[in-house]
């Protein structure tokens, strides 16, 4: 105990040790300082340290390859205390994070401090050892039978693959294929081979955690206790998360279940991890290191031998691609049918250009859904933009909502009478008049979730249930789901039946399993086809795919019901090729066009990318960073220089956001050790390069970024 031990002498009594602690971002410091110790302390170790004039947490960490002595005439300070009875965190832990701060360009103590819950710093060395004492829930010695489904045919076969070969494993299943209960499976298996082995299953969104949650400790609490399930993501409270986090590190739970966080999980016994949905964009973090937690995770198996298994029913082209037959570097397992629920939903295409001028709703949707509400049936509409309207606009001077310290519009929110900026959530109440000529008459240009709930209910308003009571239509997105228990509330309420039409952004259309749902309609998809980010037809396919499994999901209730399921597409552009492939189910047609084109193009998974990003209070201060960083390579002939490619540096989309201007630069190759080579030498040139530019308020690297 710190607090037990003798005062800390000075430091020439004991050891030097090195210690990763976060220093801010970008200092020079590499993340691993060096203190005096009294006594020798394994690397893992947890220890507070001083640091300037605070006191941190740091990891003792395994001494670097070029360690040296202090510069002369500097002596190092002293450990201020051992977090005694955490055991230290495993060297397989040390290197995952190791290679994460070298392969995302980041500090590696800041990567190591990230990794861990908060409270660790916060809490006193007596705190500490009270969490530690804290009884355990008493192992469950008579082993119930374990609560098994007969797995299909399909189910069996890729649980048989998965047992007998390497992996890692891409589990291609359609929605509702039983990719679930293939996890349950294998996560059993990989339990019953050793005492201490432990699996980590992640999902992408928080709010898919509970349902997850249940259906495991459902079937594992049984068989090692309540306390072998614990969850880990950025939604719990920070002694909850400590809670989890040291239940993990300690062995006492035996599956961890959580977002792109747990990836970085103490796991000492790590035998399974399972990334469901992996194509999902949020598994790569988008701030700090901005790591991928689908591609560590691979990483991470491998190199604490671990057998990883990657699910989706719309894989990301670069999964696809690894288990494909040519790379061969994933085993791809193929599970086509739908459990329990009939076909996948009839892909109905409405040409807009076919319809009346300005119709929101095409006249054959609304009988459609009219038709389905009459039977007692529900229907979901999906539109990926949240408020009213994304502009407000004065036909007469041409005046425009537009956020004053971004270059974008202002939303229309009618239910507060607010102009929001989604970028910088700057909001002002909307004007009674045109703030530039005084036209009382602006009007709202184009349509959001909001305006799309306003105009069905007024489209069904004497639409009359079987229960005999008027339609309803209810709204989730972002804006209905701010508070608490909100959104597990409103999923309720569609659940139990009390919604007749839901209204909602992609928030609705992943992973939940509405019973009642038959008929899925996106109203306007269009604008991803001919989006300037190269995955916006994947991210658009994935969405719509995932979207239609929502409907016809109880095969039962549809055969009763006597109707099949249907996805409508409302767009201007039926002959498109991503359409085409959406009517047919067929993602692998899908991926190989895509793919072929981006072989074609030399674009990921066939080439290598990575983006600097520079924020600076002018376009040009931020550009001419990036041009000096470039031209610096370029002069100092980096190695790796002669694979990569350097585009010139560009506004982003959005260029201002809260009055800052912002400026990228792509790097590409067709070798990723090229590009991390060259990313590793330019490092220290781009740090010299920042003092050059006094504009500049800060720059970051992403690698294999997620969006262009
Ligand atoms: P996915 O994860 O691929 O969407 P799930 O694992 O959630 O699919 O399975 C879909 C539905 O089928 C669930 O209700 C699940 O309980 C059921 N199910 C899965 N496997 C089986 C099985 N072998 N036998 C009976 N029902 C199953
Ligand atoms: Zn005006
Ligand atoms: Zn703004």
């Amino acid at each position: 105990m710190p607090d037990s031990a003798p005062p800390a002498p000075p430091a020439a009594a004991g050891c030097l040790v090195h210690v990763a602690v976060n220093t801010p971002a970008h200092s020079a410091v590499g993340g691993l300082l060096t203190y005096a110790s009294t006594q020798p302390l394994p690397p893992g170790t947890l220890v507070r340290v001083p640091l300037g004039t605070r006191e941190v947490l740091g990891v003792a960490w395994d001494a670097p390859a070029d360690a040296t002595a202090l510069p002369p005439g500097t002596a190092p300070r002293a450990v201020a205390g051992v977090l005694d009875g955490v055991q230290p965190l495993q060297a397989a832990w040390r290197r995952l994070v190791a290679f994460t701060a070298r392969y995302y360009q980041r500090a590696l103590g800041e990567v190591a401090l990230a990794a861990l819950p908060p409270q660790l710093r916060d809490l006193t060395p007596a705190q500490m050892a009270r969490r530690l004492r804290r009884p355990a829930a008493p192992p469950v010695d008579a082993q119930e039978p374990a609560k098994t489904i007969a797995l299909t045919a399909e189910q069996a076969s890729a649980c048989g693959q998965i047992d007998s070969q390497p992996g890692p494993f891409l589990l291609y299943g359609s929605t509702g294929s039983g990719k679930t209960e293939v996890y349950l499976h294998c996560v059993q298996q990989a339990l019953a081979t050793a005492p201490e082995a432990q699996a980590l299953v992640m999902v992408p969104e928080i709010n898919l955690t509970p349902q997850l949650e249940a259906r495991f400790r459902e079937r594992f609490a049984p068989l090692y206790g309540e306390a072998a399930v614990v969850s880990l993501h950025s939604g719990m409270t920070n002694p909850q998360r400590l809670k989890s986090w040291l239940a993990a590190h300690t062995g006492a739970a035996r599956i961890v279940l959580g977002t792109r966080m747990a990836v970085f999980a103490s796991l000492p016994g790590l035998a399974l991890i399972v990334v469901d949905e992996e194509h999902d964009a949020s598994y790569k973090q988008q701030e700090g290191a901005r790591y991928s937690a689908r591609d560590l995770a691979v990483w991470r198996g491998r190199e604490q031998g671990a057998k990883v298994i990657l699910g989706s029913a719309t894989p990301s082209l670069e999964s696809w691609h690894a288990s494909s037959p040519e790379v061969g570097r994933y085993q791809r397992l193929h599970m086509p049918s739908r459990i329990g629920a009939g076909e996948l939903p009839r892909l109905r295409l409405v040409d807009m250009a076919q319809q009346p001028r300005g119709a929101v709703f095409a006249p054959p949707l609304v009988a459609a859904i009219t038709e389905r509400v009459e039977r007692g049936e529900q229907c979901l509409v999906l539109l990926n933009r949240r408020g009213f309207a994304p502009v407000l606009h004065c036909h007469d001077c041409g005046w425009k909502s537009d956020c004053p310290h971004c270059s974008a519009h202002q939303v229309f929110h009618k239910s507060d009478r607010t102009l929001r900026c989604h970028h910088c959530g700057f909001a002002q109440r909307v004007p009674r008049a045109c703030p530039a000529c005084g036209n009382p008459d602006i009007a709202p240009v184009g349509r959001g979730t909001e305006q799309l709930e306003e105009q069905l209910a007024a489209l069904l308003r004497n639409v009359i249930t079987p229960e005999r009571r008027a339609a309803r239509v209810a709204r989730i997105d972002a804006d209905t789901t701010r508070a608490k228990g909100a959104l597990e509330e409103q999923l309720a309420q569609v659940h139990a039946g009390e919604v007749d039409v839901l209204v909602g952004t992609q928030m609705i259309a992943k992973g939940h399993d509405f019973r009642r749902i038959t008929l899925v309609a996106a109203v306007q998809p269009d604008g991803a086809l001919f989006s300037s980010d190269f995955r916006a037809p994947e991210r658009l396919f994935a969405l719509l795919l995932q979207a239609a499994g929502r409907a016809g999901r109880d095969a039962r209730y549809v055969a009763a019901q006597g109707q099949p399921p249907e996805m409508w597409v409302q767009t201007w552009h039926p002959d498109h090729a991503v359409y085409a492939a959406l009517r047919r189910h067929d993602y692998p047609a899908f991926a190989a066009r895509q793919l072929a084109e981006r072989q074609e193009a030399g674009m990921p998974p066939f080439a290598h990318q990575a983006l600097v990003r520079a924020d600076a209070r002018t376009q040009e201060a931020a550009q001419a960073f990036l041009q000096g960083a470039a031209d610096a390579a370029s002069a100092a002939a980096l190695p790796g220089m002669d694979d990569v490619f350097l585009f010139p540096p560009v506004p982003l989309a959005v260029q201002r956001v809260a009055g800052v201007e912002r400026a990228q630069m792509l790097l590409e190759s067709p070798s990723r050790a090229a590009l991390q080579r060259f990313l590793a030498a330019w490092q220290p040139l781009l740090h010299a390069e920042r003092a050059r530019h006094k504009g500049l308020a800060r720059w970051l690297v992403d690698v294999d970024p997620q969006a262009i």
